[in-house]
């Protein structure tokens, strides 16, 4: 007998009930109106938001919050997109407005947006072929167009992740991982961490991104691990300095294992000397892995590509394309020159990825990742570049780096300003020193400054310690962000510095 036979065709009614909201056949109307108002949503966002932040105060916004049961749905569609609009869009930070140039936030391209909708909708899951199908094939060939860019040979791969942070955390696996095997003769995937691992090293910039001492205490090598090498005046990694902490670490008996330089610090926007660096790793046969989350936006100018020169001698690159190239959080890569070091952290699961997928030419991404369920944040970069190309991208690259150059010389004639570097990309970091008495404490001045844009909203900045004391920062980003723009900002930061002052 058919067990079949034993399930009633359920009614209509019940049907409707089963299927309330999911996206499915029967849901195409539901699914276009919602779609409908969302993008009407987004619309009055860009339309109605005059700066790039309200301003509203966390205690203000969290009152709204309060009374709030989420038990209790809303009537529709209509007072959800409201509800949004009051709690959320209304007072979101406006990246794409010319006077936003504090963090490293890039406005972001039309073509990824719409790859957006389709990613979230059919929600392919990219840790395998049988998840993804023709998503893997998209990301494997974007990995491959991105190791070109790179000058990595033909053995390179790589994966998308979650971000820098993420693909600098799988540089530092990868590196301590293979030294173990290659130099202790030690799997510490299957063995765990040798006794040797609290003497590894990992020589990094001071101007390094923060995520690298994360990295190394997750990995279990604690943030002793990392040995910070002072920069030059340029706020680059002194080349000398870091041949020196080698040789240091070494005499007092400690295990260099990788070194990293930064394309595009995340204060200075400076690139450290990638070819100086390359040799030194290569004369103590140390892993060399670049951090270029900021300064991948370079491989994307013939302009400005020298920049980076010496990536190509990397042995893993962090690429944050969400950071450079325009396209919605998340999207980020890791790349390695050569595919076999993924070997170390593979695990094949006997219901995911078996290992006889790979002898029969299965693609599967997880094989390569230390996420298994992941989104398919590669459509929104393949939208990109086949809308716009490599070219629009890198023009908008271009524009903002000679923004930032023009930027340099208005802070620089002016002098109620003190610049403390010129950028490689398009990160300033300055304060406001017009200061007619000792008496006052720049810090102070130059906080104050900080919190009225913020409150005020039509300009936000970012700050930063330097040696100890408190800066301002521009980070461009925008190419629709003016010279002028920039005068206006520092307008707005000279008068909340003299009213600071006139009112002390
Ligand atoms: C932002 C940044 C990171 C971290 O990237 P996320 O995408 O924020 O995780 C790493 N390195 C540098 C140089 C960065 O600027």
């Amino acid at each position: 007998m058919n067990p079949l036979s034993n399930l009633q065709t359920p009614t209509q009614q019940q049907t409707a009930f089963y299927s309330k909201s999911l996206f499915c056949a029967t849901n195409t109307k539901e699914y276009q109106q919602a779609m409908d108002m969302a993008r009407d949503c987004v619309v009055a966002f860009l339309e109605e938001n005059k700066k790039p932040f309200s301003g509203i105060a966390p205690e203000t916004l969290k009152k709204q919050f309060e009374s709030l049961n989420l038990n209790i749905p809303l009537a529709g569609y209509e007072k959800v997109f409201q509800e949004a609009k009051e709690l959320y869009t209304q007072h979101a930070i406006a990246f794409h407005q010319p006077g936003y140039v504090a963090h490293l936030n890039c406005p972001v391209v039309i073509p990824a947006i719409a790859a957006e909708v389709l990613i979230s909708a059919i929600n392919s899951s990219l840790d395998t072929w049988d998840q993804s199908a023709g998503g893997t094939l998209i990301e494997q060939k974007l990995i491959r167009w991105t190791c070109d860019e790179i000058g990595f040979g033909s053995k390179a791969d790589g994966v998308f992740t979650s971000g820098g942070s993420q693909s600098n955390l799988m540089g530092l696996l990868l590196a301590r991982d293979h030294y173990a095997v290659e130099y202790l003769n030690h799997n510490i995937k299957k063995e765990g961490l040798p006794a040797e691992a609290s003497r590894f090293r990992i020589f990094v910039s001071e101007a390094a991104h923060f995520s690298l001492q994360k990295s190394a205490a997750i990995l279990g090598l604690g943030e002793q691990a990392v040995v910070k090498v002072k920069t030059d005046r340029s706020f680059r990694m002194n080349t000398v300095l870091l041949e020196d902490a080698i040789k240091r670490e070494i005499g007092n008996g400690n295990i260099p294992i990788a070194i990293v330089a930064t394309a595009g610090t995340t204060d200075f926007g400076n690139v450290d000397p990638l070819t100086a660096v390359a040799n030194l790793a290569a004369k103590y046969r140390l892993w060399l892995h670049v951090d270029a989350a900021y300064g991948c936006g370079a491989l994307l100018t013939e302009k400005y590509r020298y920049l980076i020169d010496g990536i190509e001698k990397a042995n893993s690159v962090t690429v944050d394309y969400h950071k450079a190239f325009f396209q919605p959080v998340s999207s980020s890569a890791f790349l390695v020159n050569d595919k076999r070091y993924f070997g170390l952290v593979t695990h094949y699961a006997d219901y995911l990825n078996p290992k006889d997928h790979d002898d029969n030419g299965i693609p599967n991404q997880v094989n390569k990742s230390i996420q298994t369920t992941r989104r398919f944040d590669a459509l929104k970069l393949w939208f990109t570049l086949r809308i716009m190309g490599k070219e629009g991208l890198g023009n908008y690259i271009e524009r903002i780096i000679e923004t930032t150059k023009e930027a340099v010389k208005v802070i620089e004639n002016d002098s109620h300003f003190e610049l403390l570097n010129h950028s490689d990309l398009s990160a300033l970091v300055f304060r406001y020193s017009a200061c007619p008495f000792k008496s006052f404490d720049l810090n102070n001045i130059n906080l104050h400054i900080k919190a009225q844009l913020y409150k005020n909203g039509f300009g936000l900045v970012a700050g930063t310690k330097v040696n100890g004391q408190f800066y301002l920062k521009f980070t461009i980003l925008n190419p629709l962000t003016t010279t002028t723009d920039i005068q206006d900002i520092l307008n707005l930061i000279k008068q909340h510095g003299n009213e600071y002052i006139d009112f002390n």
